[in-house]
């Protein structure tokens, strides 16, 4: 897999992603339906923003798809907290907000968790730091798999074979609510992934506007679980030495 250098942000994301929410909703063509996206999800914290805010323009399937967890405990107690969410958020089914909008209608896709799939991109890459290269690697893998389930899916509806109902508009990632990944490389991943798949990817900085608050607030007032750690065994070891050191340091 190829690595990205990162470069200086160079695009708004977030004013991309509003854009073509407007000139969807705008387009006498789409005749009012709403477009639907297939949002790779990371975590319930991450998601519990993106959802928030995403619901109401979109008809939602959260795609679970991380390799890079590093055990299946924590990969199941990720999935159980994103569907409890859904669920307490009210959004696993259609319903009216306050103010007359549609929400909801969202489902959530789980593909079979197998870690060694991570650890094979991640060789050689064990001992780089967060956001480098592994990291890079580690994008591209769950974004590649998301448009590779749009393809199946599209091509599913379009052999008459499957639910043409449930074919996407969109895919992206929560991914970049987190303060610790560059909406830039990830966009920029995101769109690679897109044109080789001939799928169109959905810009974002979900982190903008509060976006990464929020997603705090909400964690707080559902309880979620908020791992300490990004996902992988690296992550996890890179954590619990940064915690030993703040000891060394206290105890000194
Ligand atoms: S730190 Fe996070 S993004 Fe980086 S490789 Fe590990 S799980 Fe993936």
């Amino acid at each position: 897999m190829e690595y990205i250098k990162p470069e200086p942000n160079t695009k708004n994301y977030k004013m991309l992603l509003d854009r073509i929410i407007e000139s969807w909703q705008k387009d006498p063509e789409k005749k009012g339906r709403r477009p639907k996206l297939l949002l790779h999800s990371c975590c319930a914290p991450c998601s519990s923003a993106v959802l928030d805010r995403m619901c109401r323009y979109f008809d939602i399937t959260l795609f679970y798809y991380n390799p890079n967890i590093s055990t299946k405990t924590e990969f199941d107690h990720r999935v159980s907290e994103l569907k409890r969410l859904i669920h307490e958020m009210g959004i696993d089914k259609e319903r009216m907000d306050e103010d007359g909008a549609l929400l909801g209608n969202v489902s959530v896709v789980v593909p079979e968790y197998d870690h060694r799939e991570f650890l094979e991109i991640a060789k050689g890459h064990e001992k780089d730091p967060e956001r480098g290269e592994r990291c890079h690697l580690c994008y591209r893998q769950r974004l590649e798999k998301t448009a590779e389930y749009m393809d199946t899916i599209r091509e599913a509806a379009e052999s008459g074979k499957g639910a043409g109902e449930t074919t996407y508009d969109y895919f992206c990632t929560t991914l970049t609510i987190s303060p610790m990944k560059s909406a830039e490389i990830l966009n920029r991943i995101g769109e690679e992934v897109g044109t080789d798949h001939g799928e169109a990817f959905l810009p974002s900085d979900f982190k903008k506007n509060g976006g990464y608050q929020k997603s705090i607030e909400l964690s707080r007032e559902y309880d979620l679980y908020r791992q300490d750690f990004c996902g992988c065994e690296f992550s996890k070891a890179a954590r619990e030495k940064e915690r030993e050191e703040r000891m060394a340091f206290r105890d000194k």
